[in-house]
């Protein structure tokens, strides 16, 4: 078991080598990393790999994203601080906790409910007051807080739910991975006076979105 001050360290050393050298620069988005304890998203026994390189699994067939991957799909919602943001996948709540530092408020859905209390209990803990947490399919969004500013999906759909870009504020940004279960391309749909305009970042590799507009269970 690593020392408090270890996590520090390697969070410090999960800034420069994965983040900062590969260019992520908003410095709010570092910040808010920087300020996270991963390691407390995950298991004890995974605590001392919590800042590598890699996904890690956190039960229920699911994983917490790579850091790099959490710092590119957050610098892309280019957030200045008061909006409102829904998440699809709350998975171990790491994300949604680095967004509730950036923004006005977090929405955040998550279809399975063991992973949902966990995650909830993580809020309470680190006092994250501006997260809303709802067990629900998320590829149906959150009709009653719409719309939404910024929507971030965290596992891998065929295609955009249309009930997303439904509740997308005009103008909005939502950033999903879309393509087969095996590799998708992180898009970025923005939506200016009425446009939808699409753009791809990279390629990547998601758990599945599952759901009346994801994949079939
Ligand atoms: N953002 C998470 C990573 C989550 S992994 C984190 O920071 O840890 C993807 C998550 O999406 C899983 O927990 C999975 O259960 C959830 N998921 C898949 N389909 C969903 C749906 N239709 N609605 C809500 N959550 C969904």
């Amino acid at each position: 078991m690593l020392s408090l001050s270890s996590f520090t360290i390697n969070r410090e050393r999960m800034i420069q080598e994965q983040l900062l050298s590969r260019g992520i620069e908003d410095a709010r988005v570092l910040d808010a990393m920087q300020h996270t304890p991963r390691h407390i998203f995950v298991e004890d026994a995974l605590q001392e790999q919590a800042y590598g390189d890699f996904p890690l699994p956190i039960g229920c067939g699911q994983t917490i994203s790579q850091p790099y991957i959490v710092a590119l799909m957050t610098e892309a919602l280019a957030l200045e601080g008061h909006e409102k943001v829904l998440e699809i996948g709350t998975g171990s709540g790491y994300q949604a906790v680095v967004l509730s530092q950036l923004c006005a408020r977090v929405y955040t859905v998550e279809r399975v409910e063991l992973l949902m209390n966990r995650a909830r209990r993580i809020f309470d803990r680190l006092r994250c007051h501006n997260i809303c947490s709802r067990l629900d399919d998320g590829t149906m969004g959150w009709p009653a807080e719409a719309p939404f500013d910024r929507i971030i999906v965290t596992a891998a759909g065929p295609r955009v739910p249309e009930p997303l870009l439904a509740q997308l504020a005009d103008p909005g940004r939502l950033i999903i991975p879309v393509g087969d279960r095996y590799e998708q391309m992180l898009q970025v749909v923005e939506l200016i006076e009425g446009e939808l305009l699409v753009h791809d970042i990279t390629p990547v590799r998601f758990v599945d979105l599952i759901g009346e507009h994801g994949w079939a269970g």
